[in-house]
């Protein structure tokens, strides 16, 4: 076994871990954030409709009642007019005229009261049509949305498979001894485990690489790790 030879089929295996591990990423991670994200926009939405609703059936209900105080203003009013010419003194006719008068009050400030209340749920009915349709428009957006995620997720699964197949085949070729330290720096160190030393620095960590460890890499006799991100390093092809 040549060191150098299982270093560059590391460097390639890591190229393929590097896309399985952004695909995981954004099928396990970002996807179902997003998927999240959006459903919590449209619960808002939904119970801002709610709240309008509410408005309007406590509307509806101090319209009936509206209503019936007018009613019963009205019957008050026909009940102490009929009285009115049965009244044999003047003090009494007087006393009934100052009554008629009262409810007459009552009346307009009961009818002003009605349609105040009219007013408020027509403003209400315009506002809760409105949040209807747009929210009829944002569950429309949402299913398309979740199922252009769904129709990605379909995807990244297909070309996880592939790559499964592809790596697969490229662990045959490689030393197992150095195939097992890669896979378990693939599981613990973010889906990285081989990285090239760029200017003199980790291409992982950007830690400074002394001269002794260039050296020490160059020579191939064991596998180099960065002191401080603990992952394989190498020298590339064009860089030596
Ligand atoms: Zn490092």
């Amino acid at each position: 076994m040549k060191l150098k030879d299982e270093i560059e089929k590391l460097a390639k295996m890591q190229e393929i871990d590097s896309r399985i591990y952004a695909l995981a990423h954004e099928k396990n991670i970002i996807i179902p954030s997003k998927i999240n994200e959006l459903t919590n926009q449209f619960k808002k939405s939904k119970e801002q409709l709610s709240t309008f609703e509410e408005k309007n059936k406590e509307l509806l209900l101090r319209k009936k009642e509206s209503e019936l105080e007018l009613a019963s203003k009205e019957e008050g009013l026909k009940k102490a007019q009929g009285q009115l010419y049965q009244l044999k003194s003047n003090k009494e006719y007087q006393a009934k005229l100052t009554e008629i008068g009262s409810i007459k009050a009552d009346i307009s400030i009961a009818e002003d009261n009605v349609i105040d209340i009219l007013d408020k749920t027509e403003g209400i009915k315009k506002e809760t049509d409105i949040i209807n349709s747009e929210l009829k428009k944002a569950e429309g957006t949402l299913n398309t949305k979740k199922g252009e995620l769904n129709e990605r997720i379909k995807n990244i699964e297909i070309e996880l498979q592939s790559l499964a197949t592809k790596k697969s085949l490229g662990a045959k070729e490689i030393d197992p001894g150095i195939l097992a330290k890669y896979e378990n720096l693939i599981k613990t160190r973010r889906g990285i485990a081989i990285v090239p030393v760029k200017n003199n620095s980790c291409g992982a960590c950007h830690m400074r690489i002394t001269s002794q460890t260039i050296n020490e890499i160059k020579m191939y006799l064991n596998l180099v790790l960065c002191e401080s991100c603990v992952r394989i390093l190498y020298i590339p092809e064009d860089s030596e």
